[in-house]
């Protein structure tokens, strides 16, 4: 049976995560309840479930509900496909008033027919919402009578937005896929070699920097779960000799699951930054237990990085030893961080309301002894702490934009959509491109001349920032 809401609270009892305690917050009286930071961050369950099953390419993905819970979220995250285009298309049932009386089985039974009769997809995904959690439409029942009408195998995700956060979300589609999907085929071919890359979906075309790297090694990726995954792959994950997570606390379960049921070990490993992604290559090589692959795997390393390090070294050049103020939000602030380690630059966190003890303790462990980390969030604190630490730019949501005009210091959006990908050696450099575009755009030039009304105020009092916007000019072809 699929992961009922129930049995997905049980699950939790074997984690220590912060979701996990938040969760366990959650069951106590709501009178005894307090507020926790953190607690509403980011969006529902039901979106997250989503996000981890969407990019399995070759499936249609039915949204049980109110078209709203589909619109919500559909199409604001560019997880990328190098086949079938098809899990771009968004189905839902359109649950409205009268199937909430009714109920709306019927209904999301009949359009799974038709969609498997137009567009003949390799598989069917359907999530429940809140909607139709609570009016307790049967998904189980229909997904198993349409597997048998139509022979394509329609699975339940039962991922309603109330069950909890964004990492339950993620752990309620592992379980589904561990339930339903894997170790339902056979792979054609097997080698000593076969691992499977968990939690890393794609977006941007991310994990495009990293399967060079492992083919180049001999070892073969059987199932990506799920960035640009095709149905079958993940069918036949149970033959892999080694689950790699990457970046992902949410998919444990699953690894764990898997360990359990088909005996595969698994290691958590980060494919951003230079070290980790080193550190990746080592363990997973010593994992498969091979000294050959591990001597191939050293001068690998060896000669990315000294590649990797040719063409840094002109960033470095021009960025190292500047401050930056990073505000800890999305993903993207996490690789920031990455990147500006390997570009000799100097952190200072800002973490936000919305940031939990995880990430607090997270943030500590990559800045090290000396980070500087802070909580501030007002424009006034963040424009203080620019004037004191002499910060030279600013990374952090739009709405902060202004403030970093006020300081007349460059500003980079942390929340724009992302569209390079940052894994793998090539993904550092494109973030060092990325800081020295917003470091050195022409613009700051204009920024720190005084304005026409007050010919009497000086550039010189914009001081450091101001040199960043004059020398970006000289040498933007030297890059
Ligand atoms: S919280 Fe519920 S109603 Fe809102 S988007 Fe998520 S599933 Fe839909």
């Amino acid at each position: 049976m699929n992961p009922t809401p129930g049995k997905t609270n049980d699950s939790l009892s074997d984690s220590n995560s912060e979701d996990a305690r938040q969760q366990k917050q959650k069951k106590k009286k709501s009178s005894t309840q307090l507020p926790q930071p953190g607690t509403t961050q980011g969006s529902c369950a039901f979106d997250s479930a989503m996000i981890t099953l969407v990019p399995i390419t070759d499936a249609a993905h039915v949204v049980h509900g109110p078209s709203g819970c589909a619109a919500s979220i559909w199409g604001s995250y560019s997880s990328l496909s190098s086949g079938s285009m098809l899990y771009k298309i968004r189905f839902t049932s359109d649950i409205d008033e009268n199937d909430i009386i009714f109920g709306g089985a019927k209904k999301l039974y009949k359009g799974i027919l038709e969609l498997a009769r137009r567009y003949k997809p390799m598989a069917v995904f359907v999530y429940s919402t809140c909607i139709t959690a609570l009016i307790g439409d049967d998904i189980e029942g229909v997904c198993k009578d349409a597997t048998e009408k139509t022979g394509i195998p329609t699975i339940p995700v039962h991922c309603p937005g109330f069950i909890g956060n964004q990492n339950l979300g993620n752990r309620v589609a592992g379980e589904a896929l561990l339930e339903h999907v894997i170790g339902t085929a056979e792979p054609d071919t097997s080698t000593p070699y076969d691992i499977n890359l968990i939690g890393e979906h794609n977006i941007a075309g991310a994990i495009w920097n990293v399967l060079p790297l492992l083919e180049k090694l001999g070892i073969r990726v059987l199932a990506k779960i799920t960035g640009d995954a095709i149905y079958k792959e993940v069918c036949y994950a149970h033959r892999a000799k080694l689950n790699v997570l990457l970046s992902s606390k949410a998919l444990i379960n699953m690894a764990k699951g898997m360990e359990k049921k088909y005996g595969i070990p698994y290691i958590e490993e980060s494919i951003y930054g230079i070290e980790s992604i080193n550190q990746c290559l080592r363990n997973i090589a010593a994992k498969l237990g091979n000294s050959d692959l591990q001597e191939r795997t050293e001068k690998l390393i060896a000669e990315e990085t000294a590649e990797i390090d040719e063409k840094l070294a002109v960033y470095i050049t021009r960025l190292q030893g500047k401050r930056i103020i990073l505000s800890i939000g999305s993903f993207k602030s996490w690789l920031i961080i990455f990147a500006a380690k390997n570009l000799g630059m100097e952190v200072i966190a800002i973490l936000t309301k919305n940031n939990t003890e995880e990430d607090k303790i997270r943030v500590k462990s990559l800045l090290g002894q000396d980070g500087i980390i802070l909580e501030q969030n007002s424009p006034e604190e963040i424009l203080q702490l620019i004037n004191q630490n002499q910060a030279d730019m600013l990374i952090a949501d739009k709405r902060h934009q202004d403030t970093s005009l006020t300081a007349r210091i460059p500003f980079l959006d942390i929340n724009q959509e992302r569209n390079h990908a940052y894994a793998g050696y090539i993904g550092i450099l494109e973030v060092a491109q990325e800081l020295y575009a917003a470091f050195y755009n022409p613009v700051w030039e204009q920024v720190y001349q005084p304005a026409p009304w007050s010919e009497d105020e000086g550039v010189g009092e914009v001081g450091e920032a101001g040199e960043a916007g004059g020398a970006g000019n000289s040498s933007e072809e030297e890059i």
